[in-house]
């Protein structure tokens, strides 16, 4: 299709808004040109919803050479606040993208908008409707019989002219009037049967201040957004699609500048939920500790529980853009992070649930360090060294009394590898009398297996992590899980709310043991704990108590759980 640019070869287009927008520059429509945009309404952060939106329309201004804007669509008064900004573009940008100058606000237009409305009502294509809201929502009817045409439809301009510029001036009450256009009471589609374009809303606004007491609709406005800033392809999501009619009957009117609208199927992410409002929803109700907990959907979210952006990216290109609804599966966003991390994130050693375990012929005070491999995967990462002494922690579920088949960790009387240490072999088991448990396990180790492997080459199946006990940092370690207990949480029973499905372990802390390095770690350094999964330094971290979040286990848990539970 569209072959080289620069020298470089282009990927072909690999979607159908691709193909539609590399056609258009192939035919010269626009000049060529292709200009997009992001229009979030700053009444919440974004989630990774957004993201696909995000990487859909920056990623295509940066692969037809076009430009993105990020445009505030803060036509509603009432939700929007600074706070919602600030976070809209610091991860818009955390994410990769750019807008340059081109950083709008939908409420920089009203003037033209207004403009145009007195244009429409002057055409006689608009009017001032008194039906009160239950009177509108009569007449408009139901699509499989025409609606009746309110009683001010036919008032002659002039008048509706004198009533429009009345409600300007803030003559009348909330609800008292509305500005319609005039289209077609009988159509199918209710969104043409004279759909509101003004409403009354005497409540100032955060950055027009109390200049305007009427306020356009999101169908009036975002059209004329669309059109003054010169977007060729205006890309939303396809329960718009059902609006697109109206979309091009205001930019027909006005003959001004024609955007080509185009929907495609929102993402919808199993466990979890999309929706700004019913996001703050668990936010204001303390379900969770914020807009950025680690266990919400949003970017800020993600990004605290140590996603990167090259992984949401990945995501977002993976699961595509198509024109049909769908439900993607958290497992392959977890697919990403996990992918992205295996290949950066230096790995430590860290115990989450400690069992002690002494070296009962290592010298009491002896101290010796072992180089241990920062990164399987990238050698340039190098070694560190790894303090090893008399007393250990090791992960409780690494001993079993009684090991099943294929237990290849440690038990009474087995040999085991300490990575990049040595071998042990359990000798004896301190019980708690009163419980039972262990308590302390006693092992001797092997001399000439320091590094890791047996001298007479002896078969050690299996390895396992550890930290010195008179070393390890205590850690807090945050271990979450999915947010809530069923797939599709908004799909609820008789009486249920989507709160009733809140995972209750969706957080569950604990105090772990961790190699000395990890002391002074700053977030949002992400690291993998070998064998146990990755876990990224938290803003709550201070030198003294060090803060980790998991970010995902190592493999798939679920799956796993899944599969054991259907056998
Ligand atoms: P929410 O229901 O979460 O409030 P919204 O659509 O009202 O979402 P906006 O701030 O208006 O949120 O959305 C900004 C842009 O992001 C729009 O172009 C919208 O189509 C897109 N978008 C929102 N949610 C999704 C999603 N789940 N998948 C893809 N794009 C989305
Ligand atoms: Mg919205």
């Amino acid at each position: 299709m569209n072959a080289e640019r620069n020298g470089t070869q282009v990927r072909p287009p690999a979607d159908f808004i691709r193909r539609r927008i590399a056609a258009d520059v192939a035919a010269g429509r626009n000049a060529g040109r292709v200009v997009t945009r992001f229009p979030p309404e700053p009444n919440g952060y974004l989630h990774i919803g957004h993201a696909k939106s995000i990487c859909l329309n920056f990623g295509i201004a940066r692969e037809f050479n076009g430009v993105c804007h990020l445009r505030m669509d803060d036509t509603n008064p009432i939700t929007e606040e600074q706070e919602y900004i600030a976070a809209i573009k610091r991860d818009v940008k955390w994410l990769g993208y750019d807008w340059g100058q081109r950083f709008h606000h939908a409420s920089d237009y009203f003037e033209q908008m207004y403009n145009y409305a007195e244009t429409l009502i002057q055409r006689g294509l608009a009017y001032v409707c008194e039906l009160s809201p239950e009177e509108w929502k009569e007449y408009r009817g139901v699509p499989e019989r025409p609606g009746r045409e309110s009683p001010y439809r036919n008032r002659p301009p002039q008048e509706n002219l004198r009533l429009f510029r009345r409600m300007r001036a803030g003559e009348f009450p909330d609800g008292a009037m509305v500005l319609r256009a005039k289209i077609d009471m009988a159509s199918p589609n209710l969104h043409l049967r004279d759909p509101v374009l003004y409403r009354i809303i005497h409540s100032p606004h955060p950055h027009t201040g109390d200049r305007w007491c009427i306020y356009p609709t999101y169908d009036f406005a975002h059209p004329i957004e669309d059109s003054i800033e010169g977007i060729t392809h205006s890309l939303c999501t396809l329960e718009f699609e059902v609006h697109r009619p109206l979309y091009d009957w205001i930019l027909d009117q006005l003959q001004i500048h024609h955007p080509a609208q185009i929907e495609f199927a929102r993402l919808n992410l199993s466990y979890t939920i999309m929706s700004k409002r019913r996001l703050q929803e668990l936010v204001e109700g303390g379900y969770v500790k914020g807009w950025d907990d680690p266990r919400m959907p949003t970017i800020a979210g993600l990004r605290r529980r140590g996603y990167t952006p090259e992984a949401i990216r990945a995501f977002a290109e993976r699961v595509g853009i198509t024109k049909v609804e769908s439900m993607s599966d958290i497992a392959l966003l977890e697919h990403c992070i996990r992918d992205d991390l295996n290949r950066r994130a230096p790995r430590r050693l860290a115990v989450l649930e400690p069992l002690r375990l002494v070296i009962d012929n290592y010298p009491e005070d002896a101290v010796e360090e072992f180089s241990a491999v920062n990164n399987p995967e990238d050698h340039s990462a190098g070694t560190r060294p790894v303090p090893f002494s008399r007393e250990l922690f090791i992960e409780r579920n690494d001993f079993r009394l009684d090991p099943p088949k294929k237990f290849h960790r440690l038990a009474p009387g087995r040999e085991v590898r300490l990575r990049y240490a040595c071998i042990v072999r359990c000798t004896d088991v301190v019980r708690d009398p009163k419980s039972g448990d262990v308590t302390e396990i006693h092992c001797t180790f092997d001399p000439a297996s320091r590094g890791g492997s047996a001298p007479d080459g002896r078969r050690i199946r299996g390895t396992i992590h550890w930290v010195s006990a008179r070393h390890a940092v205590p850690i807090e370690v945050r271990l979450y899980d999915r947010l809530f207990t069923r797939p599709d949480p908004l799909d609820v029973e008789d009486g249920k709310t989507f709160l009733d499905y809140l995972n209750p372990d969706s957080l569950r802390t604990i105090t772990a043991y961790a190699e000395p390095s990890l002391r002074n770690t700053v977030p949002p350094t992400v690291y993998q704990f070998e064998r146990l999964g990755y876990f990224c330094a938290d803003p709550d971290s201070s030198p003294e108590r060090p803060v980790f979040n998991r970010t995902a286990t190592l493999r798939d848990s679920w799956a796993r759980l899944e599969k054991q539970a259907a056998r």
